[in-house]
């Protein structure tokens, strides 16, 4: 038996371009929550998905993964939320529960996670995004908007929040000041510069170009902006930086941002990049530097990082925009021109299919 019917937005080919599409929700299980979508964020992971530029989409995806919403009915064996209680949900809707990452609290890197978006869910139907009216997903992988936070702010917390604050978790520390690099200002970098500032750290935006130079400095907080093609500045900047949190989401050579790194110094990789990166050997061993990569954050980072958001004041950049918008939302991220984030309005718009 499926259950209700909802509308929402698909990509059909890889144009990537979304148009209304109608489908049913699963049946609703003892620990599920059908939420009614409020809001969702657009990440540039939707984007490479519309556009198969990952290689593994399935058609017709329904993009949308950070989604908030309202409690619209529980299962009956579903007790940790109420129904109106305001929710989130981001990249991950399952894991299978029983290996070593799922017992350690690191679900996200389980062999068997469903992701939200463009896998497949456990009644065998294809997983469906936040791009649309309602949702219904296993309790476990439901998280608490804090009520301090308004609910359109915690949305991009949800996949491009907790993407920052998992591998930045670590370098919390109080005995020294850690110098951040923030490579790519755009949403996981503006909520990066974020909770790397509000963790003490000393912040360096290094940016593509200097056009967001002064945003970075005012109203970001940074504490110094490099922009990445100015030799000169780069130079100056050499061996300074504890780690770099890499967003870029485009190919770009890693020498220059390597040398930025103290010795011991680590690059972190989150964005999720079409082409193989390259790497010289060099640029590691004569410094002692490391690259690593890091997958969203576990369920339990998720509802940390909205703790903190509302804890630290902080508030995400964001540009709200109806459903009929969408398009040229996506649009305008390729080109590099939002700041920092498109939130959805999904409640305040009118879908029909
Ligand atoms: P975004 O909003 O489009 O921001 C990316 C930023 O990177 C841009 O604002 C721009 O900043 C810079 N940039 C863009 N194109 C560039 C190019 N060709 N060369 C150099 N810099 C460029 O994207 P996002 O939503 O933050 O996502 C960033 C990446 O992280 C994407 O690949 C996404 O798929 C990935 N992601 C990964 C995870 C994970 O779990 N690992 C989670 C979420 C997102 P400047 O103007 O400052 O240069
Ligand atoms: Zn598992």
């Amino acid at each position: 038996m499926e259950g209700r019917r909802v509308v929402g937005l698909a990509a059909r080919d890889k144009s990537g371009v979304l148009s209304p599409y109608s489908y049913n929700l699963r049946k609703t299980g003892p620990e599920d929550v059908v939420l009614k979508v409020l809001y969702c964020g657009a990440d540039h992971t939707d984007l490479h998905q519309m556009r198969n530029e990952i290689h593994n989409t399935n058609y017709p995806l329904v993009p949308g993964h950070e989604i908030v919403g309202e409690v619209l009915e529980l299962g009956s064996e579903a007790k940790k939320f109420k129904v109106g209680d305001k929710v989130g949900v981001g990249c991950i809707i399952g894991s299978c529960g029983e290996c070593s990452f799922c017992k350690s609290n690191m679900e996200q890197y389980c062999h068997k996670k469903i992701l939200t978006i463009n896998d497949t869910d456990i009644d065998g139907s294809p997983t469906r995004g936040g791009f649309s009216s309602a949702m219904v997903v296993h309790q476990k992988f439901v998280v608490r908007i804090p009520e301090k936070l308004a609910p359109e702010q915690a949305a991009p917390l949800l996949c491009g929040g907790v993407t920052a604050y998992s591998p930045l978790k670590q370098f919390n520390r109080s005995d020294k000041v850690i110098s951040a690099g923030i490579l790519g200002l755009g949403g996981v970098g503006h909520m990066g510069a974020k909770i790397a500032k509000a963790m003490g750290h000393n912040v360096t935006v290094i940016s593509s170009s200097d056009k967001k130079r002064e945003e970075a400095l005012k109203h970001l907080g940074a504490d110094a902006f490099l922009v990445s093609s100015n030799t000169a500045e780069m130079a100056e900047a050499a061996n300074t930086l504890d780690y770099i949190l890499d967003t870029v989401p485009a190919y770009h050579p890693l020498g220059p941002y390597l040398s930025l790194l103290k010795p011991d110094g680590r690059l972190i990789i989150v964005g999720a990049v079409p082409q193989p990166l390259q790497v010289d050997a060099v640029d590691l061993i004569l410094g002692k530097k490391s690259i690593s990569g890091s997958f969203i954050g576990s369920m339990e980072e998720t509802q940390e990082i909205l703790e903190f958001w509302a804890e630290k004041g902080l508030t995400t950049m964001i540009e709200i925009v109806k459903m009929d918008y969408v398009n040229e939302a996506f649009e305008r991220m390729e080109r590099n021109d939002v700041r920092y984030r498109f939130v959805l309005d999904v409640a305040g718009s009118v879908l029909e299919s």
